[in-house]
């Protein structure tokens, strides 16, 4: 068996801090966390199979792994280490394909689910506050690596935004000239400390998470706003063009209840790649939701992934060929369309009114 971890840079130049607190290589790595960067040496062969199937399968089916990544930005990029914090579940949505564990907001949502379904619980790390003891030992090894170096240091949520301690995290960051700062956000909101912080790093990339546009949007993304997330990103695109070192790029992540209404994301999308925003490549776009299961476009009943494959834009050519040769399963099928009605119920929602919805409703 060979141990992929051992040809990873992760393993000695990364760091991935989730909701636990416990600290692991990546973020797709799907093993126990370990208390010091040191443990990192001590998994097992059988655990790393396991822990780092995703990157295996990926790379097994051609496509781009997270271990690729790392080489990228750390080789070729001349970065020395890669620090991937998610400080906080507090989030401000409650969206579809989210879970409790990323948005204090989905706590109620859950236990309304549980009580619906044989759903077993699968969140057990909720935090709406940051770890003082992790942050002041973050600071401090950020400090000290950063006088001699330069790092990445990624911040998702929860929504960074909306948390307190996120801007004084970045006011106690001693060397920002050596930091390439990353955050994911879903833009509902852009602080005034956010849009002045940018211009005192090496770099700022903000990522900003978008699977579809206006009706599909705030379905997907409950308790967002259409209006509200479109001014930011024309605010963002505004500061792009007085700061050249900001990035901006939209993440797409596509799942069931999106995916008959790409053409229309892809138009937004393309509207944006004159205007300073980075052009979203094959890889940019073509990333699903794996997890949960049921809202993995993968798995759809035979003639609904027939027809959806004449209207899903050629851009998603991975994914159009992944939805292609996976097979049907119901079981996640079955799943999806009690998951929905259920939200629905709960939410006030109407998945049939969505452009996806429509062509989903005689399959369902
Ligand atoms: S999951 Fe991939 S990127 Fe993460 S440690 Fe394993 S091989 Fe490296």
């Amino acid at each position: 068996m060979t141990n992929i971890l051992n040809d990873c840079l992760a393993k000695s130049q990364a760091l991935e801090i989730r909701q636990d607190k416990k600290l692991r290589p990546c973020c797709v790595f799907s093993g126990r966390g370990v208390d010091s960067l040191l443990d990192f040496q001590g998994y097992t062969d059988n655990e790393v199979q396991s822990a780092c199937s995703k990157c295996i399968s990926n790379e097994t089916n051609g496509l781009s792994s997270r271990r690729d990544f790392y080489q990228n930005v750390l080789i070729d990029q001349d970065y020395g280490f890669f620090y991937d914090l998610q400080m906080s579940s507090l989030c401000n949505l409650q969206c579809r394909f989210c879970n409790p564990n990323y948005s204090t907001r989905l706590v109620p949502t859950y236990e309304f689910l549980k009580k619906h379904t044989d759903m077993e619980e699968e969140y057990t790390n909720v935090t709406s506050k940051w770890n003082p003891d992790l942050e002041k030992y973050l600071v401090e090894e950020i400090n000290q690596k950063t006088k001699t170096s330069r790092v990445i240091l990624s911040v998702k949520g929860g929504e960074p935004t909306i948390q307190p301690e996120f801007p004084v995290f970045l006011d106690k960051l001693q060397h920002k000239e050596n930091i390439r700062l990353k955050i994911i956000t879903n833009l509902q909101e852009l602080p005034e400390y956010l849009k002045t912080a940018v211009g005192h790093f090496h770099k700022t990339e903000i990522g900003v998470s978008l699977e579809g546009v206006e009706e599909t949007y705030e379905y997907q993304r409950e308790l967002a706003k259409w209006d509200k997330f479109k001014n930011h990103v024309d605010e963002l695109t505004y500061l792009k063009k007085h700061c050249d070192n900001l990035d901006v790029v939209f993440k797409p992540t596509i799942s069931n209840h999106v995916i008959g209404d790409l053409d229309r994301l892809l138009g937004f999308l393309k509207s944006y790649d004159n205007q300073g925003w980075v052009r979203l490549k094959s890889g940019g776009l073509n990333t699903m939701v794996h997890w949960p299961n049921h809202l993995n476009p993968l798995h759809l009943p035979l003639l609904l992934k027939t027809d959806l494959l004449k209207i899903i834009p050629n851009e998603f050519s991975t994914i159009k060929s992944a939805i292609e040769k996976n097979p049907v399963n119901l079981k996640y099928w079955n799943h999806f369309i009690k998951h929905t009605r259920l939200l629905d119920e709960y939410y006030g929602t109407d998945f049939f009114n969505t452009p996806t919805g429509k062509i989903f409703q005689s399959y369902m």
